[in-house]
């Protein structure tokens, strides 16, 4: 049936020891690997500069690599034109046919591929009205909102079923109330269809939110890769756990006093580097006698906070000097010096390296 159809169209992606060199030297990709089975959802995160565009640019052929292989569909695709590749791209920028209406734009993909008039018709205007373009179906672009305009290039995109989708932080220019419809859309029809697709993002809580598989990118580097429950429960680096929820990190270089002795007796002291908390597994006690028993407690002055609806992000400098954030109920009010504990199951080591050293 359709289901079985629409599965089968899926395809696998496999990117193999990829290295892009710009003219100019500039290593945007070093070595990356990837096997993505047919019908995931990728997300790439990372920080500005850290190769995201450039690989989903080299997965669609829009740049040349300078070494490695892409696999699309099992078949190597590494010197194929990306109109032969099965992907189809959406870009942060689309550039839409000026002299068309909405309609005629999602539409021309199907025309291109030749679909009977009908059939292409009534697709278009499926996705017209999915995208909620339906009241501006006979605009042309220059009459749209930015917003607006980024519909079309999704729609254009969506409309043709590529086997392969590669979104490129497609939702950046649209106002918050709209991105969340948007984002819960793009899922929709992602799953409906099986399509694998890769989306690059630099905003953690869409990537959360999206993915089947989270690829934390660095450097030109995968940093770390996987599901992204244990993506954010157990980052495998210090780099990860800070940009992936703003996790605290205090350093044990210097002293390893913070640490709860029972983990201290555990761990070759040698190679601590850094105890990493996130702020919501920190809690404030009232009165610093609450805190025995707890396996962390941090003693604190309270520099500066921020709101951020139900709660509010407290800023305070330790005694021993470190900066972390601890998550309070907006109304909670606290005093000037404060005490906070966390669990053990919620503390993360990372060795001198940055690398993760415990559960
Ligand atoms: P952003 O989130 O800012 O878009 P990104 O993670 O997508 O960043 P890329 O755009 O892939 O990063 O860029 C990776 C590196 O390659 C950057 O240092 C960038 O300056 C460089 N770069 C990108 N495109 C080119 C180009 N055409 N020529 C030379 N260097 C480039």
């Amino acid at each position: 049936g359709e289901q079985a159809e629409q599965v089968s169209s899926s395809w696998s992606v496999g990117v193999e020891a990829m290295t892009k060199v710009y003219p100019g030297g500039r290593r945007a990709l070093d070595g990356v690997e990837l096997a993505v089975k047919p019908g995931t959802f990728v997300v790439l995160l990372g920080p500005s500069g850290c190769g995201k565009t450039t690989l989903l640019r080299c997965i669609a052929g829009l740049e040349r690599i300078s070494a490695g292989r892409v696999l699309i569909g099992g078949d190597e695709v590494t010197h194929r034109e990306p109109g032969d590749r099965g992907v189809a791209m959406v870009f942060q920028n689309y550039a839409l046919y000026p002299t068309k209406t909405v309609l005629e734009n999602i539409e021309y993909p199907l025309r291109m591929a030749k679909v009977p008039r009908q059939a292409r018709r009534q697709r278009a205007r499926e996705m017209t009205e999915l995208l909620r373009l339906g009241p501006v179906m006979g605009s042309r672009p220059a009459q749209l909102s930015g917003g607006q305009r980024q519909r079309v290039g999704i729609g254009r995109a969506l409309v043709r079923e590529p086997d392969v989708l590669l979104m490129d932080e497609p939702l950046s220019n649209i106002d918050a109330e709209l991105r969340g419809e948007l984002r819960a859309e793009i899922r929709r029809l992602q799953r409906r269809s099986s399509t694998t697709t890769f989306y690059v993002t630099h905003d953690q809580a869409e990537a959360l939110a999206l993915a089947d598989r989270l690829v934390v990118m660095r450097d030109g580097r995968i940093e770390q890769d996987g599901p992204p429950e244990q993506v954010y429960q157990e980052p495998a680096t210090r780099f990860v756990a800070s940009f992936l929820g703003g996790m605290n990190m205090l350093d044990l270089t210097g002293s390893q006093a913070v640490l709860p002795a029972q983990l201290r007796a555990t761990l070759a002291e040698d190679r601590l580097g850094w105890l990493g908390v996130r702020p919501e597994d920190l809690r404030v006690v009232a009165r610093p006698e609450e805190a025995t028993g707890a396996e962390l407690v941090l003693h604190g002055t309270v520099e500066g906070n921020e709101l951020l609806g139900r709660e509010r992000l407290m800023h305070f400098r330790t005694q021993g000097d470190q900066r972390a954030r601890v998550r309070i109920h907006a109304d909670q009010t606290v005093p000037a010096q404060i005490t906070v504990v966390a669990n053990s199951a919620d503390l993360h080591l990372f060795d001198t390296a940055g690398r993760r050293l415990s559960g």
